[in-house]
């Protein structure tokens, strides 16, 4: 039901582009976006679990998406949750960089009422899309009351993840998500039952700067066998304010590289490692150009945040006009347990770990 008057509780749906709402070309060429939000709406087929008002905020593929972009997602979900009316929020969205909008609704959300995050593998067209599916569950997670105070959420083929630690696993299977460190935050049946877990510990929000005000560069850096200091010193010749390091292992990099980071943090440039492995803390403690080293050259650790979200993290703070020490200590704070973690689960010592 799509909603006429402003007399009932409704769901908003903040339609984005992705394969959800993708077809084929007429050219013959790729899937694009295509459907405005209504008809991504009307293709679950069957009533929703609530009254929703759909709203489309863009049509791209979401590898087409900036951070800009990414703010003006977020400040649509507040323009949303402005009307006491509104249970929740669901945002379909491709899933390339779903990890990315997710995380950053996540770092500005200070709203008990939850924000969720789905999407497709499938096209609209396909023989067998599963966007219909995934929505129709979305719509009954962002209504139910098992949803209120668990933040910003991504569901998907059934499976509830919190936003923080959220990744893309697979190109191309219909469960396309993992959450490898801090696990699921509950589950949706076909019939749109919710069953939740108990939230883990809520972080303060930030605030969410204005779409395009004081924008700042941030490039991501991979760590490989035989790197160079040369896409480090392009970024800072193309006026980067900050760098994700996408180190190895625990994160690490080589003495090249440790040079030039030294060198960018003395110019004032703000360096995170993280790590191109899938799960676990960054953990500086190799010399020769690991990340010891990274960490003597004023780099800072990301902890569990993966290259993806360490990316959204810094683009946010720097945006927000953050100083490097202040930066350093939200990502102390972020990249440990967070929302979505067991109270439990603490961040290795720093000392003697082995690679494995
Ligand atoms: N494969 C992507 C999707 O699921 C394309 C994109 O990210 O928009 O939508």
């Amino acid at each position: 039901m799509t909603v006429t008057d402003s007399g009932s509780a409704y769901v908003v749906l903040l339609a984005t582009g992705g394969t959800i709402s993708s077809r084929g070309s007429e050219a013959g060429g790729g899937a694009v976006a295509s459907d405005t939000g209504e008809q991504v709406f009307a293709s679950i087929g069957v009533p929703a679990a609530h009254p929703v008002r759909v709203v489309d905020v863009l049509r791209k593929g979401s590898y087409l998406l900036t951070v800009d972009d990414m703010i003006a997602i977020c400040a649509r979900v507040r323009d949303a949750l402005s009307d006491p009316q509104v249970l929740g929020v669901v945002i379909t969205h491709g899933t390339d960089t779903m990890e990315e909008t997710a995380y950053l609704a996540e770092l500005t959300h200070d709203d008990p009422r939850p924000v969720v995050f789905t999407g497709a593998q499938h096209a609209a067209d396909s023989p067998t899309p599963d966007g219909p599916g995934n929505l129709a569950r979305a719509i009954a997670v962002a209504g139910s009351p098992e949803s209120r105070g668990q933040g910003v959420l991504l569901a998907f083929a059934g499976t509830i993840f919190p936003a923080a630690g959220v990744r893309k696993c697979h190109t191309t299977r219909l469960n396309a998500f993992a959450n490898p460190d801090f696990g699921t935050a509950g589950a949706v049946s076909e019939s749109g039952e919710v069953s939740m877990k108990p939230a883990g510990p809520v972080i303060a929000s930030l605030p969410l700067p204005g779409s395009g005000a004081g924008s700042s560069r941030v490039d991501l850096v991979p760590v490989y066998p035989g790197a160079d200091a040369t896409l480090l010193r392009a970024s800072r010749q193309a006026g980067a304010a900050g760098i994700v390091l996408q180190g190895t292992g625990t994160g690490n990099a080589n003495r090249e590289i440790c040079r030039e980071v030294a060198e960018a943090t003395a110019s004032g440039i703000v360096v995170v490692t993280s790590t191109r492995v899938e799960a676990g803390a960054v953990v500086p403690v190799y010399g020769d150009g690991g990340g010891g080293d990274l960490r003597a050259a004023g780099a800072i650790s990301s902890g569990l945040l993966r290259p993806s979200q360490s990316l959204i993290l810094l683009s946010l703070l720097l945006r927000l006009g953050t100083p490097a020490s202040r930066i350093a200590e939200t990502f102390a704070l972020r990249g440990g347990p967070g929302r979505g973690t067991s109270p439990s689960q603490k961040l290795p010592k720093m000392t003697s770990q082995k690679e494995q």
